[in-house]
């Protein structure tokens, strides 16, 4: 008898019956591997959580939490401080600071550029609240966002840029990669000539383990297109923010 195809042989298949029998994560993690989709920290899943899913992961995460606790041996039962630990944790990792995985992009209206803007744009400074992948730590700090525009150009609303920027950034990330995911986002939606993004943001695991380094901002910056071709502009970006930087 001929060997299967590797394809077909390296698929478990499941019916929905047994799907429904697994933990959620089990069965959000087995449709991503089936549509051979990146889930890193953080990569976005929502297309593949269906409804009520969130509730029996936060049930499940609730659990491991309250395991974690109790490899910590600390007395969860005793100790009335800890008691609702592993629910608030639960909630607060799939509902606020890692939202940006399970919730899917928020509405953002385009509308065309009628009036041909071509000048600098620049927003921010925007509040960004993340987290690290390495530590599960909270960075905190601020992004400014730059672009120019071109007839072709699609405008958001000013306060969708900041809305797109917490949804990127309430994942566990890494600074250099969160900065290129928010460019990616932008890009694809507003198809600037130019775009240019600065975030500078204080990393908590360097205040409150390791180095216990006080001086721990960190600064990134993605340029592209116009920002990369000419030096003008980026400077004019860049003096610009360091005057706003200052109010
Ligand atoms: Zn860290």
């Amino acid at each position: 008898m001929p060997p299967s195809p590797p394809a077909a042989a390296d698929r478990i298949f499941r019916s929905e019956e047994e799907l429904a029998r697994m933990p959620a994560s089990a069965r959000i993690r087995y449709r991503l591997q089936d549509a051979r989709c990146r889930h890193h920290a953080n990569d976005n899943i929502a297309a593949f959580v269906r409804e009520g899913e969130l509730d029996e992961l936060k049930a499940e995460v609730q659990a491991r939490v309250q395991e974690l606790l109790h490899a910590l041996v600390i007395d969860t039962e005793g100790d009335h401080n800890t008691q609702g630990t592993a629910e608030r944790l639960a909630r607060m990792y799939i509902d606020e600071v890692f939202r940006g995985r399970y919730q899917p992009m928020p509405a953002v209206t385009e509308f065309p550029n009628a009036e041909r803007l071509n000048e600098l744009m620049i927003v921010g400074p925007i509040t960004v609240r993340s987290a690290c992948s390495h530590h599960l730590c909270p960075i905190v700090g601020r992004v400014w966002i730059g672009l120019l525009p071109n007839e072709h150009s699609n405008l958001i609303g000013l306060s969708k840029y900041a809305r797109i920027c917490d949804w990127v950034m309430s994942r566990p990330q890494i600074q250099e990669e969160a900065v290129m995911m928010l460019a990616n986002e932008l890009q694809q939606r507003v198809r600037p000539d130019g775009l240019a993004i600065v975030m500078e943001a204080d990393h908590f695991c360097m205040h409150w383990r390791g180095v216990k380094d006080n001086a721990s901002a960190m600064v990134n910056s993605v340029m592209r297109g116009a920002f990369l071709k000419d030096a003008s502009l980026r400077r004019e970006f860049l003096s610009l923010l360091s005057r706003k930087g200052q109010d």
